[in-house]
């Protein structure tokens, strides 16, 4: 039998989520962002469930090439825009469209042989100081844009948010105003809102959104869970116990001895580990479903095994399922046990992990 581990992920799910986006933002178009293989869904069955989405966002060409390959003929974004002289012509070849956020890119531009026009979003640095030009020079780079042959029309004028998840923040109404100042008077569409800023921002939505984590139903606020922000889940990791033992007060669980039994107490052995993607910083006294009870995890967690203490759910036994996140246990209860993102975590699931589409 192969190995109980697996990644389900729930079509239906990344729908609804993309409904709930259309409903927050109903007068924006939605570029679905399915970078990072669909946020760690699968790229190809994510696009295809999303097939509803006006333009998908990667940040690689081979992810837009294997989009194309797959049938998807919807609009497709490069994030990051070209980086050197070849991905010119194969973003036309695949119809893709280029983010331009930086000078060495004009300087691409500058020498393209040339062909059917690329559209280009041209990115402006607002405050976040990752990528785009210096807001102040949006008219400058614009007009250069637009004096290239190679170069489409209708540029898109975007930027990019830092702070959008703290809904109350100062920083992304400074944003906001940094771009509106810069793009006054330029003609184009505008794109600002991450899936936070299509959550908590309305004022930013404008003519395009850009929400990735939000469609897999996972949440990068503080605190919220995906569920909280009215998002379902697409994605449950999901095991069985492979071992279950009585052990005595004093007994020491796992590598390192690193859970004592403060009593008598029974212990589950799950078939996932960090070797699946399962963080090992969540360390012990994380939350996990074992049927349906809440258990924890006790002791470190080691690369195909972790051990759980049964004493809430005496009834389990070999066999018994086990969920690590997803459906009945929110992401990101575990990872803020492992101090990250349940964006994080459900990036980080190996290959090993078999997927499953339900
Ligand atoms: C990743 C990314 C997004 C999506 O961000 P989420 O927080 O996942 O919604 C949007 N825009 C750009 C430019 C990105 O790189």
């Amino acid at each position: 039998m192969s190995r109980a581990t697996s990644a389900t992920i729930h079509t239906d799910a990344l729908r609804q989520n993309l409904q709930l986006i259309r409903r927050r933002a109903p007068s924006s178009r939605v570029m679905a962002v399915v970078k990072a293989d669909g946020y760690g869904h699968g790229l190809e069955r994510v696009a295809r469930a999303l097939q509803g989405a006006d333009a998908f966002g990667v940040a690689a060409l081979s992810d837009a090439e294997r989009l194309r390959a797959a049938g998807l003929s919807q609009r497709i974004v490069l994030l990051s825009g070209p980086d050197e002289p070849d991905d010119l012509a194969l973003l036309r070849r695949l119809q893709v469209d280029a983010v331009i956020h930086h000078a060495s890119q004009l300087q691409l531009l500058d020498v393209d042989p040339g062909g059917a026009p690329i559209r280009v979003w041209l990115k402006l640095d607002t405050g976040m100081h990752r990528l785009g030009f210096p807001a102040v020079d949006a008219a400058q780079v614009h007009a250069r844009l637009r004096a290239l042959p190679g170069v489409a029309d209708d540029i898109v004028l975007m930027t990019h948010f830092a702070c959008s998840d703290e809904f109350s923040g100062s920083a992304t109404h400074a944003q906001m105003r940094c771009f509106d100042d810069a793009v006054r008077g330029l003609p184009g569409e505008h794109s600002l809102s991450n899936s936070a800023g299509v959550l908590g921002w309305p004022e930013a939505h404008r003519h395009w959104v850009r929400p990735g984590g939000a469609l897999y139903g996972l949440s990068a606020v503080e605190g919220q869970t995906g569920l909280d922000l009215g998002l379902v889940p697409a994605m449950t990791l999901s095991t069985r116990l492979i071992s279950v033992k009585d052990v005595e007060a004093g007994a020491s669980i796992g590598y390192g001895g690193a859970f004592v039994a403060p009593a008598a107490m029974r212990i589950g052995i799950a078939a996932i580990g960090y070797g699946d993607g399962y963080p090992r910083h969540a360390g012990s006294g994380c939350p996990i479903l074992v049927g349906n009870t809440i258990a924890r995890t006790v002791g470190r967690v080691s690369m195909d095994l972790m051990a759980i203490d049964l004493s809430t759910a005496p009834e389990a036994g070999v066999g018994s399922p086990v969920i690590a996140w997803g459906r009945g246990l929110p992401i990101e209860t575990v990872a803020a046990k492992a101090d990250t993102l349940g964006y994080e975590l459900a990036c980080g699931i190996t290959r090993r992990v078999r997927f499953i589409e339900d």
